[in-house]
């Protein structure tokens, strides 16, 4: 079957290494996003990162220029909660939280009933994502949630997170100690499972073929990508750079790499006048 870049309605856009980098706007990335809205492609905001909520994310982009809603925006809490949200266990499930505010709000919102520490009541879920305030005490109150019968949800894996000009741990790296504890391999919900994928493509109202993801980390936003059949586009003002890029198999790789976000309107508009290609 031969797919047409032609055809792409919706932009799902990474933040962290595509929009900004720490607190700093990436170049050009306003008015990139100003003409997605004009020529009226759905445009997503796709991060991995799940302390912060969505209304959050809200302020953040207002302060960059950028002007998005709530319902625009997908991170890999929002992600977790409808997931969870959506999925019957017969009761209001019980989710015991290891992470940051955003999660919380995040499940809570979607409904369900979230606990910090396990006490008699039997909790069906166990989330873990970034938790700066990580402890003996949160892990060991995980391991018993887990070995005792609730599932084990991961909102992403990603071993370190990148601030200004160094990275810190990630939201993995808390997944690794609790999975290591537990003796059990999590449900992984952000990026690059494809589940993440399917459920953006869904919240956008598109096919996946009509999806484009821009990212800047190959094991994270291009392989999302690559995994639930969109197209996908490489920056290179992030974490992963070209030659890495070249060095994967051709079905992991980027169909395209722009320097910046600044670029994407040209590519479009050259996809738009019939640039069409097939995978
Ligand atoms: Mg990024």
């Amino acid at each position: 079957m031969t797919y047409h870049a032609a055809d792409i309605k919706a932009v799902i856009l990474d933040l962290d290494g595509v929009i900004y980098r720490g607190q700093t706007p990436i170049r050009g990335a306003a008015k990139a996003t100003d003409w997605l809205h004009r020529a009226r492609y759905h445009t997503y905001y796709f991060t991995n990162n799940s302390t912060r909520t969505r209304d959050s994310y809200v302020e953040l982009l207002a302060g960059f220029d950028i002007d998005a809603d709530a319902d625009h925006i997908v991170t890999s809490a929002s992600l977790t909660a409808e997931y969870l949200a959506g999925r019957e266990c017969g009761r209001r499930p019980v989710v015991l939280v290891v992470g940051e505010d955003g999660l919380v709000k995040e499940l809570r919102g979607a409904g369900l009933h979230v606990v910090r520490r396990t006490g008699k009541r039997a909790v069906d879920y166990v989330v873990v994502g970034m938790d700066r305030d990580f402890t003996y005490r949160k892990l060991h109150a995980a391991q018993q949630a887990i070995r005792t019968g609730a599932e084990f949800i991961a909102t992403n894996r990603d071993a370190t997170y990148p601030v200004e000009d160094n990275v810190i741990p990630g939201g993995g790296s808390i997944v690794a100690a609790v999975a290591t504890a537990a003796e059990r391999e999590p449900v992984l919900i952000g990026k690059p499972s494809r589940r993440a994928g399917m459920l953006i493509a869904r919240h956008a109202g598109v096919k996946a073929r009509e999806a484009l993801v821009v990212g800047d980390r190959l094991e994270t936003d291009i392989l999302v990508g690559r995994r639930a059949g969109m197209w996908t586009c490489m920056v290179l003002t992030g974490i992963s750079g070209g030659h890495e890029a070249q060095a994967l198999p051709a079905n992991r790789r980027p169909h395209w790499i722009v320097d910046s976000i600044a670029h994407l309107p040209a590519l479009l508009r050259k996809l738009r006048a019939g640039g069409s290609s097939r995978r």
